[in-house]
């Protein structure tokens, strides 16, 4: 047998981002003896690259602004198919997750009388978003990373071990989770330096491996979004729910071609920028869907008065949600209105002073400067949709974050229900914290809940996975993990992108079939070290897995909502919108094995709840 390096701890946490650094705080913090695991260097979780800000309602420039109206917000950006226990309890929670931050060390931008500054974002009734510039990403995982170094300090005083209670392993991807009868029992993988396989025995698992975005030709997502946890827990029998929502983000540059698909941050929309077509004209007037028209500006001079003063004026139809927006810029570009590289432009160039952009959005300016020689305080970007999140996930209880695997966690962007059909900006950093805690104290719950001691990993079992991982190796021809991934993220781009047909749909699934018998031939040449064909080849049938949940889950929702635009079904159907759907494999099966997918109703909204819509209507 390979040479296998082994590990014991009461959980482990698949993920480094802002859910998983959480999740692993509070585990540790209620004793656990915690790892973290993460398939990138730590600190390089794509939570780095948030900009716009974390949604809470503090109420600190608008006092109107409370937990009942995110609530409202959230649930009408995902057009009523959230979780509503989720979303509750995430606007309830947000402000204290953010509170919290501020003890750890984070340093907001302030208001002009010391309190944490708030901006205005798509969706979001009141300015909502904490935030550090446009680095907001990168200023939540330092801080909690410096927590994670001030609990290692507080165990090496103790212990004189500082990762006693609490280990980083970076740069180590997970390949497997292992069971003991119907519960969780471990994980298997190895570290991509070396290639050599880590085993880890522990009675709970984290998963917070974010999203999935690489299976898209565009999209804002870095390298590690191959939806690797959504794949690893329905394997083990874990449900995912409502995985055709994908959101496609209005603001992706689409020229030039080095930095395709980067986000250009709806902060910069927030601040001031408007969208205008080839004719330079303000077009989003012209798609305020009736759901927001009242709230919603009808003229040019109205919405340009509400920047300086929100009491002048009704928003800019520019601060839509993500998928009215999207899908305007889309319609702009059809109609033949669009920028030379088919998207359409995004001025602020025009309406703020090169010293306010440079001073609110650093990151935008230097970033396109320096990858693109754009200088956005002078000309419009050219901008337009790029696949950027994803609502559907892994579905969990509320209040504990766990799976309907005993064991089994899940947080942060892998996990499902709290968004809905449609995020809004700023609630995914928001979501990573609330549900990152809960998972954490759901997780520590859970084992000093049990009776007995964790099975340990099975000799014959690790070395099925280790004869799996090197198949590849073993053929001189095959089929190139590369092409692969390069037809498929082509094949999911033009057939599952953000305008969707029954045809290309179907079409889609017979491809990912085709792919799938491909990916079982993989051949890679060389060695274990340092091998990023190989690293590919471990990551493809997640892709692939996730990609079917996505098209399947588009096929069957004939309707339009949120993140799902269906051509041949242009509108809302009431009768989808009491259904979410859910999909399952057999557990402890192979990624090749049939993914089942079923509607399930969606739960009913407590009254006191549902008073909150009725009181905004009146
Ligand atoms: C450019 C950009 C800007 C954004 N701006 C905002 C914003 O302003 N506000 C907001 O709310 N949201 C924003 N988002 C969305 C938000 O950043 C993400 O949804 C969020 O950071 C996801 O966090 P996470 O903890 O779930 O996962 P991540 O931060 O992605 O972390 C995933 C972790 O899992 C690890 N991992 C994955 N697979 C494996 C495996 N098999 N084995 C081991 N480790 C694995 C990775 O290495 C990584 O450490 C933005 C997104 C982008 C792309």
């Amino acid at each position: 047998m390979a040479e296998v390096e082994r590990h014991s701890y009461d959980v482990i946490v698949i993920g480094a981002g802002g859910a998983g650094l959480r999740a692993a705080i509070e585990a540790r913090s209620q004793g656990m003896r915690t790892a973290i695991i993460c398939k990138s260097l730590f600190g390089k979780a794509h939570t780095v690259m948030a900009e716009g800000g974390i949604a809470a309602a503090m109420g600190n420039v608008n006092s109107k602004d409370n937990w009942q109206v995110h609530f409202r917000d959230t649930m009408r950006g995902g057009k009523f198919m959230n979780s509503w226990r989720m979303a509750e309890l995430h606007a309830m929670e947000a402000p204290q997750r953010v509170w919290e931050l501020e003890t750890y060390g984070a340093l907001f931008d302030r208001t002009k009388d010391g309190r944490i500054s708030q901006r205005n974002f798509g969706g979001h009734e009141y300015p909502r978003l904490a935030h550090v510039g446009d680095r907001t990403g990168l200023e939540l995982i330092r801080t909690l990373q410096q927590k994670i170094v001030s609990l290692q300090q507080e165990d090496e005083r103790e212990s004189g071990d500082a990762e006693s209670r609490l280990k980083v392993f970076a740069e180590l991807t997970i390949t497997k989770l292992t069971m003991d009868g119907e519960r969780i029992s471990g994980a298997f993988g190895y570290w991509r330096e070396s290639g050599r396989f880590v085993v880890f025995d522990a009675p709970a698992v984290i998963i917070a491996t974010g999203g999935i975005g690489k299976s898209f030709k565009v999209t804002s997502n870095s390298w590690e979004y191959t939806g690797d946890g959504h794949a690893l827990a329905m394997r083990a029998g874990a449900t995912l729910v409502n995985m055709e929502f994908v959101q496609f983000h209005p603001t992706g540059m689409v020229w030039p071609l080095s930095v395709r698909g980067i986000l250009v941050t709806e902060g910069v929309r927030g601040d001031g920028g408007v969208l205008r077509n080839s004719d330079g004209k303000r077009f989003m007037f012209e798609y305020v869907a009736d759901m927001f028209r009242a709230e919603t500006a009808e003229s040019e001079e109205e919405a340009d008065k509400w920047y300086d003063d929100h009491t002048a004026g009704r928003r800019p139809p520019e601060l839509l949600p993500r998928d009215e927006v999207a899908r305007s810029i889309n319609s702009e570009v059809k109609a033949g209105r669009g920028s030379p590289h088919g998207g359409v432009f995004l001025d602020i160039a025009s309406r703020r002073t090169a010293e306010d952009i440079r001073k609110r959005l650093p990151s935008m300016y230097h970033q396109f400067m320096e990858l693109a020689g754009v200088d956005i305080t002078r000309e419009a970007m050219e901008v337009g949709p790029t696949c950027h999140y994803i609502m559907g996930g892994v579905q969990v209880e509320p209040d504990t974050a766990a799976t309907a695997v005993p064991g089994l966690f899940a947080a942060g962007e892998v996990a499902g229900g709290m968004h809905g059909s449609n995020r809004l900006g700023g609630n995914s950093l928001s979501d990573l914290l609330v549900f990152g805690r809960r998972a954490g104290l759901g997780a520590a719950d859970y084992v000093e809940g049990l009776s007995g001691g964790n099975t340990a990993m099975d000799a014959t079992l690790v070395q099925e996975y280790i004869d799996e991982a090197l198949e590849p190796f073993s053929r001189d021809e095959g089929e190139n993990p590369y092409d692969l991934q390069y037809e498929l993220q082509e094949m999911m781009q033009a057939n599952v992108g953000i305008i969707r047909t029954q045809s290309e749909l179907d079409y889609a699934l017979e491809k990912l079939d085709e792919f799938k018998e491909r990916a079982g031939r993989l051949a890679i040449k060389g060695g274990r070290v340092y091998n990023p064909g190989w690293n590919l080849a471990t990551d493809l049938p997640s892709m692939l897995t996730v990609s079917t949940c996505v098209a399947q889950g588009a096929r069957d929702r004939k309707e339009s909502r949120g993140g799902q635009t269906r051509e041949d079904f242009p509108k809302a159907d009431p009768e989808f919108g009491k259904i979410n759907f859910v999909q399952r494999q057999p557990a402890g099966g192979s990624f090749a094995d049939e993914i089942k997918i079923s509607p399930e109703p969606l739960p009913e909204m407590p009254e006191e709840l549902m008073a909150i819509f009725e009181e905004a209507n009146k």
